[in-house]
């Protein structure tokens, strides 16, 4: 759909920028072996919590990370896929994901029974090393996370992300190597990627509309 291709390219304003954020992502933690997963990025449904911590400053913005995050996390996900999946908030969600006030590196982890994977939860940390993250950084981490479900496996990819030379500048487009590099400036809110790449909707099902 049209109406997403034109938002995921970056204002020219961007540029002057410097690259400063780089999350790392922990890859995909799997028990027992790999099937596919029968839930669709068409159709997605998320519960998403704020956990606990013992971070006083953390435990207070948690719940305005949380409801921020869900009530944008819909629209990210459409824009995200080139509006070709749809995110639910449910109490039963396909998947949980956790906001944990802690330093800590986010990853999905995946638990099996007998071969089928009996649940699935992702951690996201709101403490990268001294900086405290900020909703986008936080959107791109959940976005990543949530495409690890499907990619990135086979040819060319490690540990769930692809394998090849990361690009050195900025792209709000390609959302699984293995760190997200935002953009931010002095007194703004950082610049994330913000869309998954053909390839990446390739692997996720996703590469028709
Ligand atoms: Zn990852």
């Amino acid at each position: 759909m049209t109406m997403y291709r034109g938002r995921v390219h970056a204002p020219r304003w961007l540029l002057v920028l410097a690259l400063v954020g780089a999350s790392a992502c922990g890859g995909l933690f799997r028990v027992g072996p790999t099937i596919a997963p029968l839930i669709s990025a068409r159709y997605l449904s998320v519960h998403l919590v704020a956990g606990d911590t013992a971070d006083a400053q953390e435990k207070a913005r948690l719940p305005t990370l949380r409801d921020s995050l869900a009530g944008a996390l819909p629209a990210a996900w459409a824009l995200a896929t080139q509006g070709r999946g749809q995110l639910f908030l449910r109490n039963e969600g396909d998947i949980d994901v956790e906001l944990a006030g802690t330093n800590g590196t986010s990853a999905l982890t995946q638990h099996s029974r007998g071969g089928k994977v009996t649940s699935r939860t992702i951690t996201v940390h709101t403490i990268d090393g001294n900086r405290r993250l900020m909703v986008p950084d936080l959107m791109a981490t959940t976005l990543h996370e949530l495409g690890h479900i499907w990619c990135c496996y086979g040819p060319g990819t490690s540990g769930g992300h692809w394998s090849d030379p990361e690009p050195t500048g900025f792209s709000y487009v390609g959302l699984m190597f293995p760190t997200i590099r935002c953009q931010a400036s002095v007194g703004s809110e950082p610049v994330c990627p913000n869309a998954f790449s053909d390839r990446e909707l390739s692997e996720m099902g996703l590469g028709s509309p």
